[in-house]
């Protein structure tokens, strides 16, 4: 252990000093044990490898792998602490290679001892065994050894390490400089003194921007991989890619060929290896706990390929999404979707159980369509348009088939798209023959400079897009021109007791992290004069941003506008640092303080969706990776959050 006070840089300057003015210090201390013949021919050709094992039992295979790759030559083991017990077990045991040399370092100067460096060189296999990492870093780090170890990996030799014989491989590593630091005191403080992450110690092209960890399940290890990446990125170049954290089970061993495929060895069944997408853990608050609303993990497993650096893994086990929180980690949905059908004054006593019954099955449909894409790997935008479009295509809602009419007795529909990753948007007011208006705005989005497209024009593009048409009278269902005519008698939106409004919007996360949101709208009955409301109007009915939110409204549009709705949720959350749900009930508040009324629906980057009201009802529903569909419709039933 270093001296408290005795800064790292003034030691090594200082060792460094007293091995050139004094050759005796050089003299380092060291245990030497050699079973085998030394001076033996390599058996068989050498090549390269790396094995990385997470510090249990061996896997006699997994050995035999690493042996195979050193011509079952001579292995040099390296240890700074014991004795020969890993050399026995690998001559006398396993046996098969030609010598076991290992020396155990009680010192840095042994570092440039003539005949540790003479053997690492000549050496067909290295393997550094567990103990602890920090005393590595003391005795290694600038040092001839950590040169021939790049050497002898650069050359195409086999290296191997166990325990903390690899926690210290990595481009970046945690040196355990002043004791292990357990996960929740890593989550409590990632970027305190405690959570010792060093560079500039190997440079193991296949380790490139991975910081590795090992006992990983068995001591509960993923809370501080994640706050070792936090704090190895701090700083770190935007122009690099995200670094990556890799754990290994105690039961496993990973075995990388030189060209960077990893297939797991294991002891148990469920023995492997975890990666961790440090995306997330970039550029984070160095104060307090670890925040971040969702880290990607996968799981290497014995069917499993991993591809190094990049982290590519084929066949996961898992793939999880987690957040940290207030210095605990939990897991969260890795996809999520939630929509509405509209908010209204609903009443419970006019709504019949086969009404009832009818919409929620409108509502699971949508589920359905929008979980199946997210379910196979699907972005959020085709998720939320494919639930969107069921809900167009459902004469229930107001949207597509079955929207309200104008004052002219035309359907005008209004639709809107948006994708938070590229935060690119689409739009189309007063369409009036595409069957599935968001397709048309996605269009819009995707195949012109521009954000929105109204009336004829949008009509015209459509066609030329080759989106269906269909002849106006499909949008018409007779239960809204009842609705129309019955406005119609008194100049006045018809308040349906059981469905004043119905527009229908969708909000999803996908597997990916990117967050997307749609609205589909026939507007208001009755509107007239070209009104548009704010279905289709970017930051009023539809909003998405990756990291923040993603938001469909649904209500009184004039005052959604007014409101910036669908943005408001999003700014409460990232400059108020208000919960998602907070966000959705203060956005709600605001409109219903300047006379609005109606609901959103929200999804955060965590994947949790919100709900917020201020009507008796919302046609509402959520599904979220591995759950069950779940709807609602009134105010007062669960799932408000
Ligand atoms: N917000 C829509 C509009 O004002 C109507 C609705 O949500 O039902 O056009």
């Amino acid at each position: 252990m270093l001296k408290s006070g005795f800064s790292k840089g003034l030691f090594s300057a200082l060792i460094g000093l007293l091995f050139v003015v004094s050759p005796a210090f050089a003299k380092g201390r060291y245990s030497h044990y050699v079973l085998g013949d030394l001076s033996a021919a390599t058996p068989a050709p050498v090549s390269g490898g790396l094995l990385l094992m997470g510090g249990g039992d061996r896997n006699h295979e997994s050995m035999r792998w690493f042996f195979g790759k050193a011509g079952r030559g001579h292995i040099v083991i390296l240890r700074a602490s014991l004795g020969p017990e890993i050399g026995k077990e690998f001559y006398n045991e396993l046996g098969g290679i030609t010598s076991a040399e290992t020396f155990v370092f009680k010192d840095r100067a042994a570092a440039a001892d003539p005949k540790i460096l003479a053997s690492l060189k000549r050496a067909d296999g290295i393997f550094i065994a567990g103990g602890d990492q920090s005393r590595y870093v003391r005795y290694w780090k600038g040092t001839e050894v950590e040169d021939i170890l790049n050497a002898h990996v650069a050359a195409g030799k086999p290296l191997a390490g166990t325990s903390a014989g690899l926690a210290m491989l990595g481009e970046q590593l945690y040196s355990a400089a002043v004791g292990s630091i357990k996960s929740d005191e890593a989550l409590a403080d990632p970027f305190g003194a405690e959570n010792t992450i060093e560079g500039d110690f190997l440079n193991l092209a296949l380790l490139k921007g991975i910081v590795t960890d090992t006992h990983f399940k068995e001591r509960n290890r993923l809370g501080r991989l994640f706050a070792f990446l936090a704090k190895a990125q701090a700083g770190r170049a935007a122009d690099l890619p995200p670094m990556l954290g890799l754990g290994v089970d105690e039961s496993a061993a990973l075995a990388v060929e030189p060209d960077g495929t990893g297939r797991i060895y294991a002891t148990a069944p469920d023995g492997g290896a975890w990666l961790v997408d440090g995306t997330a853990l970039r550029g984070l608050s160095p104060t307090g706990p670890l925040e971040a609303p969702r880290i990607r993990v996968v799981g290497i497993g014995a069917g499993s390929v991993v591809h190094l650096p990049s982290g590519e893994v084929e066949n996961p086990v898992f793939t999880r999404a987690y957040a940290a929180h207030g210095g605990k980690i939990s897991e969260v949905p890795l996809w999520s979707l939630a929509i509405h059908g509209g908010a209204g004054v609903m009443d419970r006593n006019a709504l019949s159980p086969e009404k009832d019954a009818a919409y929620r099955a409108g509502l699971n449909a949508a589920l359905q369509a929008g979980g199946e894409v997210l379910g196979k790997g699907g972005t959020a935008l085709d998720a939320v348009a494919a639930a969107v479009r069921v809900l167009e295509d459902n004469p229930l809602f107001n949207a597509g088939r079955g929207a309200v009419f104008t004052a002219e007795g035309r359907n005008e529909l209004d639709s809107s798209i948006m994708d938070g990753r590229t935060l690119k948007a689409g739009a189309v007011a007063g369409v009036t023959r595409t069957r599935h208006p968001v397709d048309l705005a996605r269009a819009v989005m995707e195949h012109t400079p521009h954000v929105m497209l109204a009336g004829p024009g949008a009509d015209r593009f459509s066609v030329e897009q080759g989106l269906e048409q269909v002849d106006p009278s499909w949008f018409r269902t007779d239960q809204r021109w009842k609705q129309y005519e019955a406005w119609k008698a008194r100049q006045q939106a018809a308040v349906d007791p059981t469905h004043l409004f119905g527009t229908v919007g969708a909000v999803a996360l996908d597997a990916a992290g990117n967050l997307a949101a749609a609205t589909s709208t026939g507007g208001m009955v009755g509107k007239r004069w070209g009104r548009v409301g704010d279905s289709p109007i970017i930051g009023a009915g539809t909003y998405a941003r990756n990291g923040q939110c993603a938001v469909s409204a649904t209500g009184s549009g004039e005052y959604f506008i007014r409101e910036s709705a669908a943005r408001q949720v999003c700014d409460r959350v990232a400059w108020r640092g208000e919960s998602l749900s907070e966000a959705a009930k203060a956005t709600i508040a605001a409109i219903g303080a300047i006379g609005g009324e109606g609901g959103l629906i929200a999804m955060g980057a965590d994947g949790r969706p919100a709900f917020g009201l201020n009507d008796l009802g919302m046609y509402r529903g959520r599904l979220a990776a591995g759950g069950a569909p779940e709807t609602a419709i009134f105010a007062d039933e669960a799932l408000m959050d």
